[in-house]
């Protein structure tokens, strides 16, 4: 990159975390808990949300999605809203990420005051996604078993910036050569100490842990 370019770029930054700051005060202001559900595409984002809705239909959780999504599809949050919780999808026009301005739109669209929780489905993508900060209090990211166990290693300013990984689908793990200790060493190195819950969206197994840092975040 010029140096020209590496300027515009911190230009777009900067504004974008002022822009992520303000989101920050919404949120705060309504009581909302708000997470940036980060993966790449096909690791479970939209399953793993469905699975927290129906986990915590009992307990009067209210909890809005924001879907994003680079082609204009609605498949996603028609799932959320099957689910009975309210969800506004996110056209990023392409752009493999979202960004603070795209997030303030959409919650013009949540009655925020209502809910107790916020997930942003970020765009499929392990790259830029870290790069652009949402106003979210924490950042989580889902790796699945059958993307492989190397992905710490090759994507590692993802990993640095997590507060939560979800390792889902290892219901699969006697089908496929992912070696666990492999990838948790590799991110442990970025992240020493990060807390991790293996799950399976599919079978159930590993959420009750999940839910229990969730519902402590909620209170
Ligand atoms: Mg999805
Ligand atoms: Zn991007």
């Amino acid at each position: 990159m010029t140096e020209h370019r590496i300027k515009i770029v911190e230009k777009i930054l900067n504004a974008n975390d002022r822009l992520a700051n303000a989101n920050r005060q919404r949120l705060d202001q309504s009581s909302t808990y708000s997470i940036n559900l980060m993966a790449s595409p096909g690791a479970g984002k939209t399953s793993f949300i469905l699975a927290t809705i129906h986990a915590l239909l009992d307990e009067n959780i209210q909890i809005g999605v924001i879907e994003g999504d680079t082609a204009p599809v609605t498949i996603d949050s028609d799932k959320i809203n099957a689910a009975g919780m309210p969800a506004v999808q996110v056209n990023t026009g392409g752009e493999c990420h979202l960004d603070a301005v795209m997030v303030e739109n959409a919650l013009d669209q949540l009655a925020l005051d209502d809910l107790d929780l916020l997930v942003v489905e970020n765009v499929g993508n392990l790259i830029c996604p870290a790069a652009f900060k949402l106003g979210t209090h924490s950042n989580i990211l889902i790796a699945s078993v059958p993307e492989g166990d190397d992905k710490p290693y090759k994507y590692p300013n993802i990993y640095r910036g997590l507060d939560v990984l979800i390792i889902n689908k290892v219901d699969l793990l006697p089908y496929i050569d992912f070696d666990m200790n492999y990838f948790r060493q590799g991110v442990e190195i970025l992240n020493p100490g990060l807390t991790t819950f293996a799950v399976s969206c599919k079978t159930g197994e590993g959420i009750e842990g999940w839910l229990d840092w969730l519902k402590a975040k909620l209170t």
